[in-house]
């Protein structure tokens, strides 16, 4: 065996071990960060060091150091696992190491890419006229549409904001929901339109933005004008009235952008789509891979209805790259020149579940936040939430009270979830967006929840 295929098969069975593992070790990192430091934090040697036991250091300290996300019991912010056919996919990526910049370094990759693409706009009921792109994730595919809409409506202004910048530009109105995720402002503050200039939208009390707000509040901006909607809210998972918001975005000419960052896959499940009913109105969508579509980390998608505004807002266009004219080059739908095969995994895990699996998947996880909500108000919590996808939001009495539990159940480790602050109140949140996650899982973490709660009270 040469060194290489010592590695390899080191790791792999590092790999397999850790996996086979993550359903029965705490749900936290039992290692401290000063372990970890006093682990890792050498200083860099001249020699350098065996790559063999490199890599057992590494699987070592992941062994203790990693949250295991990976496991069945991770309920924490929107964390999806990784199936294993995605890993196995994301390990072929790492093995060809193909530059996916462009079809002529990788047409294997590129049809990939085209493929997944064609695949994910289909099961959102978009038209196949649309482009897409594969970011690092839905920040950045909220970037790339918000990119795409402004140049799309500077363009109709007589304006060039690739070569000509904002400085004397037109201005544009941005109008986000007051529940929108802060990388829409993030995406906005880098964009050049600013995080705080937008007008914020009320929304209906469980997070949609409400239809009739906007109407009044697209009644008193005049010129270019952005609308960002959104499928799917961190806290609530509501689905904000997408079409309702398109007949207004329509009527005034505004760009509508839908953030779609989890939400998108309800489209997969039949008795769900009407949720994303009127996405297909919007002039761009962007989505995450790596939450419930359940592949590794990294991957996003940035869908365009108008492929020309997306292309001319991202692209290169260095004189050094001889594209081939013909074929798609990926990096023109990306902020990234070279890039990663993240479609890769996409593809396998589509190719594999099709659309009947990949909306079980969706539903069970459905299922199983309906059962937390169930569960956590039969043992007298309060719910503060409609439980309309996989997201939970709890209070278990006061803000300290909840903050205890909160603490308590991530050192018990037998799951893990988070907090969040909702209308005032502070509450704990599940969501629940991982293929391992059984029924057993959400009745034994249910018990862990209901326990610590009650040693709390
Ligand atoms: C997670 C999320 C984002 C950000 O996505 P990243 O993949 O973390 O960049 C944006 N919007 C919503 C609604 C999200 O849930």
């Amino acid at each position: 065996m040469t060194e290489r295929d010592n590695l390899l098969q080191s790791a792999a069975a590092h790999v397999r071990d850790y996996l086979n593992d993550v359903g029965d070790r705490p749900v936290k990192a039992t290692a401290s960060s000063e372990q970890l430091r006093a682990d890792l934090a050498a200083p860099l040697t001249d020699e350098g060091e065996d790559p063999s036991r490199v890599v057992d250091l590494l699987a070592d300290t992941g062994r203790t150091g990693t949250v295991a996300t990976q496991g069945p019991r991770f309920f924490g912010f929107v964390v999806g696992g990784s199936l294993p056919v995605a890993t196995a996919a994301d390990w072929l990526v790492s093995g060809w190491d193909q530059n996916s910049a462009i079809h002529v370094l990788s047409p294997v990759t590129a049809v990939m890419e085209e493929t997944a693409g064609d695949w994910i706009r289909d099961i959102g009921g978009l038209s196949g006229t649309w482009s897409a792109g594969f970011t690092t994730g839905d920040t950045m595919a909220n970037f790339t549409a918000l990119a795409a809409a402004r140049h799309h409506l500077l363009k109709a202004e007589g304006w060039d904001v690739e070569a000509d910048g904002l400085f004397g530009a037109p201005p544009i109105e941005v109008l986000v929901s007051d529940e929108s995720h802060y990388s829409i402002t993030t995406s906005l503050r880098m964009l050049g339109l600013g995080g705080n200039r937008v007008r914020r939208i009320a929304n209906d009390g469980q997070g949609r933005m409400r239809a009739d707000a906007l109407a009044a509040g697209l009644e008193q901006v005049d010129g270019p004008c952005i609308v960002c909607a959104q499928a799917g809210n961190v806290n609530t998972g509501g689905f904000d009235p997408l079409d309702a918001i398109a007949d207004a975005t329509e009527a005034r000419g505004a760009w509508l952008h839908v953030d779609a960052a989890f939400g998108y896959w309800a489209a997969a499940v039949p008795s769900m789509a009407h949720r994303v009913a009127g996405m297909d109105r919007a002039d761009s969508v962007a989505t995450d891979a790596h939450k419930w579509l359940n592949v590794p980390y990294d991957c996003g998608v940035v869908l365009c209805a108008h492929p020309e505004a997306h292309r001319n807002a991202m692209t290169l266009g260095a004189s050094y790259i001889l594209a081939s004219r013909a074929e798609r080059d990926s990096h023109n739908y990306v902020p990234e020149e070279s890039r990663r095969a993240r479609s890769v995994p996409v593809y396998a895990v589509l190719r594999t579940l099709g659309r009947r699996g990949l909306g079980e998947l969706v539903a069970r996880c459905c299922r199983h936040a309906r059962r937390f909500a169930e569960g956590l108000a039969a043992a007298g919590y309060e719910i503060l939430n409609d439980i309309d996808l996989n997201v939970v939001m709890v209070s278990f009495g006061d803000a300290d009270t909840t903050r205890r539990v909160i603490e308590g159940i991530q050192a018990d480790g037998t799951c893990w979830c988070g907090g969040t602050e909702w209308q005032g109140r502070t509450a704990m949140r599940i969501c629940v967006s991982s293929w391992a996650t059984t029924e057993e899982d959400v009745e034994r973490s249910l018990e862990a929840m209901c326990r610590i709660a009650a040693e709390n009270a």
